[in-house]
This record gives structure tokens, sequence and C-alpha cells, in this order.
């Protein structure tokens, strides 16, 4: 059975949430394949890089090492990408939707006329017949908000290799592989791949703008939607998210009307966060928003419509105005931890 691939991400020897949390999901489908996982390691003074992709259950490392490979630049990239693929024939190979995967992962796929599925929240193994009587076993079944997030669609290649597809940071979890072992280490001759060609953009000055906002690891968030009523509003939650210890978040409404920055906003279309409690303030709750914040351990609501779709998924929903319920949530919290 041909392997499953995951293209990681590399900055500094760092390598990428995503590409951790691809890996997580690739071990899954692998042991359900009963096949191998292969990590692609691709940049510059990678000493070492092996043992974290090892640790989170990558069975085979393939490194390119070589300073011209970092910064990432698309051409050697793809190059080098393309060139594995064609040798080693993957039946699946996985990229983060970030800004280098969704640069790097259609050429790939174009290259080899493959076909490639973009932003999947899901990721699963499934079997598929048509109405012309085909069966096919063991597909990618590549699950993604579609029409506007109206549907969910389930995609299939079922002729194309590999099956492609890219995800979103924080989509999948990201665990250790509790039986990880010391794989095997694949080193690349990057000289097979690479042409002089692949080098016609020269990076001449590169200015990296730390996030100034992250809600992604925050414990707690509260957010607030177009319910919200103002920007001035939204400082009663983040009165209530540091009496909390937790940050602020926002759905796209309240983003769209100037409440919040678009750094805070959660769902398809902004970050997707699995906080230990999420609090919902005057957000209704449409599936764009829940899609981003439905893993929460714990979901409270406060709503002033009590059939509001947020309260379906919400551990506990409080029916009032936000204006009367936060206060007091601050004024009881702080009465309560002393
Ligand atoms: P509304 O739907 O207007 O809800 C406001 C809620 O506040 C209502 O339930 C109301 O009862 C309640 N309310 C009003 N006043 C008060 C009060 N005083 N006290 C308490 N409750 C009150 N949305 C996202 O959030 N994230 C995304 O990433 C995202 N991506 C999208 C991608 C696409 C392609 C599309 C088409 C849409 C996307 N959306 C996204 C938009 C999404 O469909 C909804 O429009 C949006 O989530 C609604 O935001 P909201 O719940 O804040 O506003």
């Amino acid at each position: 059975m041909n392997n499953i691939f995951v293209y990681c991400e590399i900055e500094n020897g760092k390598v990428a949430d995503v590409s951790l949390e691809l890996l997580t999901k690739g071990r899954t489908l692998a042991n359900q394949l009963a096949c191998s996982l292969e990590a692609l390691a691709i940049g510059s003074e990678l000493a070492g890089v092996e043992d974290e992709l090892f640790r989170y259950g990558a069975d085979v490392v393939h490194i390119a090492d070589d300073a011209r490979l970092a910064p990432y630049r698309t051409l050697p990239h793809t190059s080098i990408v393309v060139g594995v693929f064609k040798e080693e024939q993957p039946q699946i190979a996985l990229f983060g939707a970030t800004t280098l995967g969704r640069d790097l992962a259609p050429r790939v796929s174009s290259a080899l006329k493959s076909g490639l599925t973009a932003d999947c929240t899901s990721l699963e193994i499934g079997d598929h017949s048509d109405n012309k009587g085909n069966e096919y076993k063991n597909l990618l079944l590549q699950i993604r908000p579609a029409f506007g997030g109206n549907i969910i669609a389930t995609i299939i290649n079922p002729d194309c290799r590999p099956q492609m597809a890219t995800v979103r940071e924080g989509v999948m979890r990201k665990e250790v592989y509790a039986d990880a072992k010391k794989g095997e280490v694949k080193t690349i001759d990057v000289s097979k791949y690479l042409n002089d060609t692949d080098f016609v953009v020269e990076i001449i000055e590169r200015h990296i703008e730390e996030r100034k906002i992250d809600i992604k690891g925050a414990p707690i968030i509260v957010a607030g939607g177009y319910g919200v009523g103002s920007k001035e509003n939204f400082d009663l939650l983040f009165e209530l998210a540091n009496v909390l210890g937790g940050e602020v978040g926002a759905s796209r409404a309240a983003v769209d009307a100037g409440y919040a920055e678009h750094a805070r906003q959660v769902g398809q279309t902004g970050v997707t966060v699995r906080p230990k409690l999420y609090i919902a303030c005057g957000i209704s709750g449409q599936i764009q928003h829940t899609a981003g914040m439905q893993e929460a351990a714990m979901i409270i609501s406060i709503n002033n419509d009590a059939n509001a779709p947020i309260n379906q998924i919400a551990d506990y929903a409080i029916t009032g105005d936000i204006a009367d319920v936060i206060p007091k949530m601050i004024k009881y919290y702080k009465k309560n931890s002393k």
C-alpha cells in the first residue's frame, strides 16, 4: 500500500504546529490503512528536526537540507516535492492551509494532475460506489463546508493520486504519538530535482511581523458577536476575560461591524480554538462560527433569544441581555474567588 506524506513547514528549526497536527491526523489514517507515515522536511540547517517528527508519529522522515532552501521559495520547494512524489507515489499528501501551503500545494497538485481539496475540516477513510457500479475502497474522504457553509461536502479523488488536501492550523488536534519510535531518515539528493531556473526569484529583504493577538492557545475565551452592539460594549467582554484570565474572541459579524480586530475572529474564515471554556456572548451560532469553537471543553452562551442555535451546542445557556448578565458574572466571580 502506498504511503501518506505530510509536508512539514519549518522556520528556524521549529516545526509549525499545523504540520504536527497533520502528522497526528496522518498517523491515525496510516494506522487505518496499514501504511507508513512519511514526513517531508525541506529547508536549511535541519539537523535534529527528525526527532520531533518521529515523536508525532512519522515512520520515515525525508530531509532536503540545503542553504538555498530557506527561507521558503515557491519554485525550489515545488521541484523537490513534485520530484519526491513522482518517485514515492504517495496515496495521500497533506499540507497546512497556511500562506506557504496555499502557495505550494496547488502547484504540486497541478504538476501531478491530482486535484486538491482546500481547507478540510475533517479527513476520514471510507469506501465509495458510484452510479456506474464502480466500487472504491479506502478513499480519503475530504470533508469541508461548501456553498457558503450551507452544506458539509465530502470530496473524493477516486482515480488520481495523491489524494491531496490542505487543513488550517488548529482544526486538527496535535498529539505526541504514544507508540512513537525512531524511524528511518532518508536524505534527499536535492541536485536531482533542482534547476538554476528554480532560483530566478531572489529574496532581497524579509520582514516578519509577529502576531500581536493570539487567541489560539487561550484556555478561556470570552467571544462577542453582533449582539454585543458596539466596540465600546466589547470593553465589558475584555473585563470578564481579564478577571477569568482569558482572551477575547469575536464572530465575523462583530469583526465586520468594527467591534473587534480580525485576529480575534473565530470560525471557518478565522481561527479554530479548543479552549477549556468558551463564553459566547450575543452570538447566534451559525455553522461558520461553530466550526471554529465547537470542540471547546465547555460552552456557555449568553443570548437574549432562548432559541438561538448556539444554545443547542452550549453546556449552559443563559437567556438574557449581555449588559445585565456579564456585570453579574464579573461581580460574583470576584466575590467567590476571594
Ligand atoms: P448574528 O447572527 O446577528 O447574531 C447576533 C446574536 O446576538 C443573536 O442570536 C441575538 O439574539 C443576540 N443578541 C442580540 N442582542 C443581544 C443582547 N443585547 N444580549 C444578548 N444577546 C443578544 N462567522 C464567524 O463567526 N466566523 C467565521 O469564520 C465565518 N466565516 C464565514 C464564511 C463564509 C463563507 C460565510 C458565508 C459566512 C461566514 N461567517 C462567519 C458568518 C456567519 O454566517 C454569521 O453571519 C455570523 O457568524 C453571525 O455572527 P453573530 O452570531 O455575531 O451575529
